[in-house]
């Protein structure tokens, strides 16, 4: 199949392609730094890359890429039990690795390589056919343990590609991250999408609000962030106006990864002037739609699919929802050149996870309003509370909730009754622990915005919300502990 990455070859070499922190790599460091990683590695069935926020797993996963060799992601601050589950389970031939990082005990069986920032050797030319496996990366185990997706070349192409004309990204922008790497988010649309186009990343390390003032106000042109940043953002506006400026003049602000509060959205639009745009994917799918660069932002709704995805709404009866009514709710099923293959070693939950025909079966509800926007209600699993003959999507309740100003952060569940069939939990971090806003007061800021039968019947409090390292609500954590 053709290059990945172009801009390695074709005499860009000049343009800085990463910097993080302090160092930084042009396109002509890449290819000599990747192509040297792809030289020692060639010819391994599989590698494991130690993905902590540095150059270096940047440098090799590119050069994992060239070589052809399928790269392996690990989370860095995953606990024994799921590193050793992931490298049982993935079964690499080796470790890459930044020299000075220092792999947990677990890992101790396998053969680790040091990658150089500063390798000179030569980019291969690419040659693995575009179904060979790219990448296996562990879903986020937010409702179950994780499982390997395995991830064809095409799938990487057609996903960023298709990104690209949806926001019209090119070589000319400049990308603040502070994500992680070892997941869909942080790795294939943070870091492998600008290398793409030829465009540059600019990595934070960790997350701050000071970092991405600093980078957009100096230069960068659009921000990648999860809920939980964006989250942060809105809460730090009000007396920053260098970030406001930041974001007001950015070219794009995206959000992905869980759903982003409508709260938060509208205090960043109110501060800024600029509303920040969704787009809904998965490890399996890599990205399936998102609002346009040229399109309306609305609050909640993550826009239209992508060129080449094909999505359909589904009941459970198998029947296909026709409407745009912005109502009826089905199961997001998609199908398309973005498609992972399978899961690694788990032919059962491969075959669970298709229909007959070939559509993903993604486990998350949507309604489709008019003008074919998408607006996610929740996942199957754990966000959609049968209850008194409805069908009710936790989502627009957290919403709503959010809203409440004595509450910081809201989930919603549901939970067996002998009435209703379930009720509605509300688990609420309250802003002053000392004085929450009651159940009651709470069921009734829930009835004045949404039916009165979405309100929530039960609210316990806590101190925080398990999430996480992607910043997701752990819903299986809370029902378990209830
Ligand atoms: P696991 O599959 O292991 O339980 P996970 O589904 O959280 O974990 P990921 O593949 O990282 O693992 O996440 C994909 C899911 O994230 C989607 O199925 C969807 O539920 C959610 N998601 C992603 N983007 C959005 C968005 N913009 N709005 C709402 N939900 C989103
Ligand atoms: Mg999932």
């Amino acid at each position: 199949m053709s290059s990945l990455f172009p801009a390695l070859a074709d005499g860009s070499g000049e343009r800085v392609a990463l910097r993080f922190g302090e160092r930084s790599l042009t396109y002509g460091g890449l290819a000599g730094a990747a192509g040297a990683v792809a030289a020692r590695i060639r010819g391994a069935g599989r590698v494991a890359v130690w993905a902590t926020p540095e150059l270096e797993t940047a440098v090799a996963v590119t050069g994992a890429l060239l070589a052809g060799v399928a790269a392996v992601p690990l989370n860095p601050k995953s606990g024994a039990k799921e590193l050793a589950h992931i490298v049982n389970d993935s079964a690499p031939d080796l470790i890459l690795a930044a020299p000075g990082a220092e792999l947990p005990s677990t890992l101790g069986d396998l053969t680790r390589l040091d990658v150089d920032a500063s390798g000179t050797g030569t980019a291969p030319e690419e040659q693995a056919s575009d179904t060979a496996p790219a990448l296996i990366v562990y879903t986020s185990g937010t409702t179950g343990p994780p499982k390997g997706a395995v991830i064809p070349r095409r799938a990487l192409a057609t996903t960023l590609d298709a990104l690209a004309d949806a926001w019209q990204w090119t070589a000319e922008d400049v990308l603040v991250h502070g994500l992680p790497l070892f997941h869909v988010h942080g790795l294939v649309l943070g870091i492998l999408g600008p290398l793409r186009r030829g465009g540059s990343v600019r990595h934070l390390g960790r997350f701050s609000t000071e970092g991405v003032a600093r980078e957009l106000n100096g230069g960068a042109t659009m921000l990648f962030g999860v809920p939980t940043m964006y989250h942060r953002i809105a809460e730090t506006l009000p007396g920053d106006p260098e970030l406001a400026k930041a974001l007001a003049g950015a070219r794009l602000l995206v959000s992905g990864s869980a759903a982003l509060p409508v709260h938060d959205h509208e205090r960043i639009a109110a501060a800024t002037g600029r509303r920040v745009i969704e787009r809904y994917g998965m490890t399996e799918t890599l990205m399936n739609t998102s609002v346009r660069a040229d399109g309306e932002a609305r609050a909640g709704t993550v826009g239209v699919p992508l060129p080449g995805v094909e999505l359909r709404l589904v009941e459970e009866d198998g029947s296909e929802v026709a409407d745009y009514d912005g109502e009826t709710v089905g199961e997001i099923q998609v199908r398309g050149p973005n498609l992972f293959t399978e899961y690694l070693n788990r032919p059962d939950a491969t075959a669970a996870a298709f229909t007959a025909d070939g559509w993903f079966r993604t486990g998350d509800m949507a309604v489709r309003e008019p003008d074919g926007y998408v607006r996610i209600v929740g996942r199957k699993a754990t966000d959609l509370i049968k209850s008194g003959g409805y069908k009710i999507g936790a989502g627009e309740i957290e919403n709503a909730l959010l809203e409440h100003p004595g509450v910081r952060e809201a989930a919603v569940t549901g939970e067996p009754d002998a009435d209703l069939g379930e009720r509605i939990v509300a688990w609420i971090v309250p802003v002053d622990p000392q004085v929450p806003p009651t159940a009651d007061e709470l069921a009734d800021h829930v009835a004045a915005r949404l039916a009165p039968h979405k309100r929530p019947r039960v609210v316990r409090y806590l101190d925080a919300l398990p999430r996480n390292d992607m910043g997701k609500i752990m819903k299986r954590a809370l029902v378990a502990d209830a």
